[in-house]
């Protein structure tokens, strides 16, 4: 593969990280632009998403015909880590989760009719959309193929909806959801994907679940169906799908969470390596001691690594592959790199780290969410597993050009 990118992508890279650096830090460095709830506040997102839009920076992801600029995997990995170098960013390009998933799922399998209807109102951001698969105990979590509870009965040409959803994130502020449940007993096609509403009757949000880190626009919620009617029209793709449509959606949003989370590493390390050249201690700047140098060429590396499986496992999917091994490495790498980013740079920014002064608190607090979402670690190195056990030495097999 080529590590080149190409200067349209290059234009956009600089177009996204002049606007981060000159429109949105200035916002997040100042405690006024916060709302409650530790995002920015509505009214000035509201501003920044417009003039986002009106500089031609918003929704790349997408296709052309979809409204977007059909960047690729690979050029959103170099873009997206641009716009997380504020922890504002993506939100104002829309590119951020779970929207930023859920476009891009219902680009590649809805039908025309359900494009004009479900997909155009967020791409033009007069909407913003969730995605309902985890259930509270004893429902789906890791396991959602074998353990869903909310079922979808077919009576007549509608399902009947019951169930309970949690972790729903963006949901108090979403009107579009798409909702994963079961319509049948069948290990492999039991389970199908609907869209609904947020005024559907039989729909309510039972509570925002109260959360260590800051939260997304909409909180992460509780959900209650009760014999919530939608239309058959409302399917995604068809009746057994809905794992099926998991695994399209997961692949790729699992992956654009790596390049956001990549950009926050980089901050973490930018953040630490100014103040580590500007402070003295013991008559040495602190960025003279070798300590300080190992901790952050170390990040430095890792987050190198980072990239290189984030941009393996692009290329592979936009060949055609699916990826699997790939995106499980890049996820679990750089969950745990963002992690280890916040908390060293808090670390060598000493007390100020701990304060509010700058962001490293915000992300450490993020950060811890990273190795639970879109599949706790320990499930995708069970599925790694799984492929060392079936392929053997196979496991690392080159691929042989033609
Ligand atoms: C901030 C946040 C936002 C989220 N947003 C959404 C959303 O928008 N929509 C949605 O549907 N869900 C969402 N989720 C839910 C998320 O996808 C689940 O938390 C995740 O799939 C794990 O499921 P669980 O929490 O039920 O963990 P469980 O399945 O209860 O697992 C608990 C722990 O057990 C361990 N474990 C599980 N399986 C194995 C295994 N095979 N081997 C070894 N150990 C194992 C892991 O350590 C795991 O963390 C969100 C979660 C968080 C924290």
């Amino acid at each position: 593969m080529d590590f080149t990118i190409s200067p349209r992508i290059e234009d956009y890279r600089a177009r996204i990280a002049r606007f981060v650096e000159q429109v949105i830090l200035p916002l997040e460095a100042d405690r006024a632009s916060y709302d409650a709830h530790e995002n920015i506040r509505t009214e000035l997102l509201d501003d920044l998403r417009a003039r986002a839009k009106a500089e031609g920076l918003w929704c790349l992801q997408l296709k052309q015909e979809t409204g977007g600029q059909d960047l690729g995997l690979m050029g959103m990995a170099v873009c997206y880590e641009e716009m997380n170098r504020s922890i504002f960013g993506p939100v104002v390009f829309n590119a951020a989760a779970p929207d930023d998933g859920n476009m891009q799922v219902l680009e590649k399998v809805g039908t025309e009719a359900q494009k004009a209807e479900w997909l155009q109102p967020i791409v033009r951001g007069d909407v913003r959309s969730a995605f309902a698969m985890t259930e509270p105990a004893p429902g789906s979590g890791s396991d959602p193929g074998g353990m869903m509870l909310t079922t979808a009965q077919k009576v007549g040409d509608s399902y009947v909806v019951r169930g309970r959803k949690w972790f729903i994130t963006g949901a108090e502020d979403a009107d579009h959801f798409i909702l994963i449940a079961r319509t049948s007993d069948d290990p492999r096609k039991g389970l199908s994907a609907f869209l609904h509403r947020r005024d559907t009757p039989g729909f309510r949000i039972e509570r925002r679940i109260p959360i260590m880190g800051p939260e997304e626009h909409g909180g992460h919620c509780e959900v209650v169906y009760e014999d919530m009617v939608i239309p058959a029209e409302n399917l995604l793709m068809t009746e057994g799908d809905g794992l099926k449509l998991t695994q399209i959606r997961l692949g790729p949003a699992r992956l654009t969470h790596c390049m956001r989370w990549l950009g926050l590493s980089k901050r973490c390390v930018e953040i630490a390596h100014e103040y580590a050249q500007n402070r003295f201690a013991f008559g040495e700047r602190l960025s003279k001691r070798e300590s300080i140098q190992m901790m952050l060429g170390d990040l430095a590396m890792q987050i190198e690594l980072g990239r290189m499986l984030v941009m393996k496992a692009a290329w592979e999917l936009e060949r055609g592959g699916f990826a699997r091994k790939d995106v499980s490495m890049a996820k679990v790498h750089v969950a745990n790199l963002l992690h280890k980013a916040a908390d060293t740079a808090i670390q060598i920014n000493g007390a100020r780290g701990y304060s509010k002064d700058t962001p490293l608190e915000w992300i450490y607090r993020y950060a811890r969410q990273a190795r639970l979402v879109d599949g706790a670690d320990e499930v995708h190195k069970m599925v790694l597993y799984r492929n060392v056990e079936k392929e053997g030495r196979d496991f690392w097999a080159w691929d042989v050009g033609a």
